[in-house]
């Protein structure tokens, strides 16, 4: 028998469901990897994820070569390309790991329904997360809308097998080196790509991706592909994230870590102070994985530590919104995603040019609130925020601006190197209190206080807003309120330097408070 596992986000060999069931089951077991050009093609050319990503494919397609296999990695449409490789291999079964995202659970339809025409099964498997979809419900066998609830469940249904990690290693003698495709498979760069039926076919594609050479340049010989470089993919300088890609970066973050999690319940919300794991990249792409982290973060708050028990508890609420998203699949459907509270869809925006240019403002870290600008400078040169800042700054663009969340959301999906669907939406509507189990509306980050508390000597301010590093560790929090003679000393013209605040917070709090008005209206 043979297999074919279709990686995607979960780009490691250890502890992989879909990558063991093959392995167990089939006597051969080829693995691919597919660089999606519907996802790939509308991304600036400089995105820093794709060679994130790219990393993290040679990582893996070396430790599966290390035991005999490899990766196949292809460019071009799932659906068309997850079919053709199976029937080429003679495979009878793709194995791959659920995913809980609108669009990539009606793809995954697609390729099912087109590997099922061909008698081939499509094996889905949890892995990217503890507890998926239904497993967890409510006495009223409702999903959990409310975390503490849903988290005490969690802990509840918590076994020791629920963790175990997947055995992969027993069984690698049965991965098989990429195979040898016929010349229809190669564009004529030599790049793997939707294979032709026959030479007609071929001239259409080669017309379709643009190709300039010649149809004949392609059907030379059969061959083993090889992996797309960066320029091949059409990313030649784009540059990855200031974080070590693959499992083995995961590896040394998690080691970097280790030490630090017994005060992460004192350290998490200070975002000049080196607290987090920064793993989330690691999680959205699969690098690590999920029961691992939650195994030893788990061990560790049995054995007291409260910084464990405080992590956990944030690996719990990624569980919680991807539940969130595969019940309530409104919030995330592309394109046209609502509110989790559909009262809340009646809430009027601020619009029209002066929206527009607060909006541009909050991108480009210019608001005049230094807590806020600092965050986002930090998004715009890093791809990272800091969990604390993320919640400041959305609460900034909704209650201070007065602007749709979805607006900030769409920025951060386009920025983050961690964007998740899941904890993006959850994230956005729990600070824009349209969520489930969200901040109420009437609660109103002030980001000046919320700058005095979490970043009381001004480090991280300083670190992203040079210009106003010389203000006191009192001032630099709102350099408005400073004395003239504070602001002269420190070289600072406000205006020149840096911006005079483009909203005044109390005024913008009543606004904020009248726009939601509609919302006890409507209920
Ligand atoms: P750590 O503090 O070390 O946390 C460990 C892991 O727990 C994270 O890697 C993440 O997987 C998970 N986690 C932590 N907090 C949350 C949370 N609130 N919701 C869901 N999972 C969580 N997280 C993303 O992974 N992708 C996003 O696109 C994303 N967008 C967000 C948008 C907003 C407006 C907000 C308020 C939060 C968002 N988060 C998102 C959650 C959180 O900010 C990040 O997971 C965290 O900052 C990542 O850094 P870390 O890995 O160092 O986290």
């Amino acid at each position: 028998t043979c297999g074919l596992v279709w990686f995607r986000r979960d780009l490691r060999t250890a502890d992989h469901a879909a990558l063991y069931h093959a392995l167990s089951r089939c006597q051969r077991v080829v693995c691919t990897f597919i660089f999606d050009t519907d996802i790939l093609d509308p991304l600036p050319r400089d995105d820093r994820r794709v060679p994130f990503i790219h990393a993290c494919v040679v990582e893996l397609d070396s430790a599966l070569r290390e035991s005999g296999g490899g990766l196949t990695v292809l460019r071009g449409d799932p659906v068309a390309l997850i079919p053709a490789l199976a029937a080429e291999l003679g495979a009878q079964a793709v194995f791959t790991n659920r995913d809980y995202e609108p669009d990539a659970i009606a793809r995954d339809h697609d390729v099912e329904r087109a590997l099922a025409a061909q008698s081939i099964a499509f094996l889905t498997f949890k892995d990217q997360v503890v507890f998926e979809k239904d497993e967890l419900l409510t006495g009223q066998n409702r999903p959990y809308t409310v975390f503490t609830p849903y988290k005490r469940a969690w802990l509840t249904a918590l076994t020791h097998e629920t963790l175990a990690p997947y055995a992969v290693d027993a069984y690698r003698d049965a991965l098989a080196p990429p195979p040898t495709l016929g010349a229809r498979w190669f564009d004529t760069a030599g790049v793997l790509g939707r294979p032709a039926a026959h030479p007609d076919d071929t001239q259409r594609n080669d017309r379709a991706e643009g190709s300039s050479a010649s149809v004949h340049a392609a059907s030379d010989r059969p061959r083993v592909p090889g992996i797309p470089s960066l320029a091949e993919l059409g990313f030649p300088d784009a540059r990855p994230p200031d974080l070590p890609a693959g499992s083995s970066g995961a590896s040394a973050l998690l080691e970097d870590f280790r030490d630090r999690m017994a005060d992460y319940d004192r350290t998490r919300d200070f975002p000049g102070i080196k607290g987090p794991s920064y793993l989330s990249i690691h999680l959205r792409f699969g690098t690590v994985s999920i029961r691992g982290l939650a195994r030893e973060a788990h061990d560790a708050q049995r054995l007291g530590s409260a910084g464990a028990a405080t992590w956990l508890s944030e690996l719990i609420w990624r569980d919680f919104f991807f539940q969130i998203l595969w019940h309530f699949p409104h919030v995330g459907a592309r394109g046209a995603h609502r509110a989790f509270r559909p009262v809340y869809d009646a809430i009027q925006w601020e619009s029209g040019p002066a929206a527009d240019a607060h909006f541009a403002a909050w991108c480009e870290g210019r608001t005049g609130y230094p807590l806020v600008d600092a965050a986002m400078r930090q998004i715009n040169a890093s791809g990272y925020m800091h969990n604390r800042l993320r919640m400041v700054v959305a609460s900034f663009l909704v209650k201070d601006l007065g602007l749709d969340w979805r607006r900030g959301e769409a920025y951060f999906e386009a920025k983050l190197n961690d964007f998740d669907l899941a904890a993006n939406n959850g994230g956005w509507q729990w600070a824009a209190s349209t969520g489930c189990d969200a901040q109420p509306y009437f609660r109103i980050f002030n980001p000046i206080t919320q700058s005095e508390r979490f970043d009381p000597r001004g480090a991280f301010i300083r670190h992203y807003i040079p210009e106003i590093a010389r203000l006191s560790d009192r001032d630099i929090h709102a350099p408005w309120r400073a004395k003239p003679a504070a602001l002269s000393e420190a070289g600072i013209a406000l205006g020149r330097d840096y911006p005079m605040p483009i909203v005044d917070h109390d005024l913008a709090r009543r606004r904020t408070l009248e726009r939601f008005d509609v919302v006890k209206h409507t209920r």
